[in-house]
């Protein structure tokens, strides 16, 4: 698979003119005013290999301890009446006239300008509980996710994250890991996960999962999670449907699997997915349409390639 080619072939429409989308998520009293609105995904890859087992680091998995939920308390705190931005990354690299990616310096600087504005990351667990439980998060709080699990979230996005003390979250092709020389290893997975980023699920073989059937939906639903939580030693329980893709199967198998939250990029109505996640929705934004209606609006500023 040739990413470059994957991600040329994709995703030029119209309002996608932006690397970096945001995402943002409301609470649950809006669900039903909340439109999703956002981009393709735009790798694709090839329906072929199947998860295969990393037996060298199963047999030498340690136990990790993982990050704990923070509590947030004190006067600069909101609950989930309020929206949290979620910042969407896929490559962090250069290559010309590919304006879906981030250059390594242009991701530095959007993380400065986070840490310059006292943004906290918060893990997808965090974001989970303020929209499920309403637990607090502080009033600048932001979701960094990284779609497909390119090696260049490891070479290039991870030291700037640690740099600033920040955490993120990679949504990993599982059948890519070992298999692809421009994604991630198990080894890479492990340590950026020691350091507390999250590894979460984007199915077996970035697969659409509304053209599959529902005994296909759980196959790549479960292997996925399967392996890595076997790697990682953890609870997976979050998704990035690939392309955005999704149906009402599929939240079932979801539900049937385990899996607590699921994001979307594509631009459909999120009211159908109420059942699955009865307790919110889960607003997706471009950009464009975040500048009109966000507060932090600057966010706009370090966005713009
Ligand atoms: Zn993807």
């Amino acid at each position: 698979m040739e990413r470059s080619d994957n991600m040329k072939n994709k995703n030029i429409k119209g309002l996608i003119a932006l690397v970096l989308l945001i995402f943002f998520i409301i609470g649950a009293h809006s669900v039903y005013k909340n439109k999703l609105v956002s981009s393709n995904d735009q790798k694709k890859v090839d329906n072929k290999s199947n998860v295969k087992s990393d037996k060298k680091n199963q047999t030498n998995i340690k136990k990790v301890e993982h990050v704990k939920d923070r509590e947030f308390t004190g006067k600069n705190i909101k609950y989930n009446s309020q929206s949290i931005p979620i910042l969407y990354y896929h490559s962090i690299d250069y290559e010309k006239g590919n304006e879906l990616r981030v250059p390594k310096e242009r991701f530095r600087e959007q993380m400065k300008y986070l840490k310059d504005n006292g943004y906290t990351t918060l893990t997808l667990n965090e974001l989970y509980n303020f929209l499920a439980y309403n637990k607090p998060v502080p009033n600048k709080s932001v979701v960094i996710t990284l779609d497909d699990g390119y090696k260049d979230n490891y070479e290039n996005a991870f030291p700037v994250l640690k740099e600033f003390g920040f955490k993120a979250t990679v949504f990993m092709i599982t059948s890519s890991i070992n298999n692809e020389k421009d994604f991630l290893t198990s080894s890479e997975l492990k340590q950026m996960d020691s350091y507390g980023m999250d590894i979460e699920s984007h199915t077996v073989n970035h697969d659409k999962l509304d053209r599959l059937t529902y005994d296909k939906q759980i196959q790549t639903l479960k292997d996925s999670k399967e392996f890595l939580e076997k790697l990682l030693n953890k609870k997976v329980k979050y998704i990035a449907y690939p392309y955005g893709k999704w149906n009402e199967n599929a939240i079932k198998a979801l539900k049937a699997e385990g899996y607590s939250m699921a994001f979307t990029t594509a631009e459909t109505s999120y009211e159908k997915s109420i059942d699955f996640i009865k307790k919110f929705v889960i607003c997706l934004k471009y950009i464009n349409t975040l500048i009109r209606k966000s507060k932090i609006l600057r966010i706009k500023n370090i966005n713009l390639i």
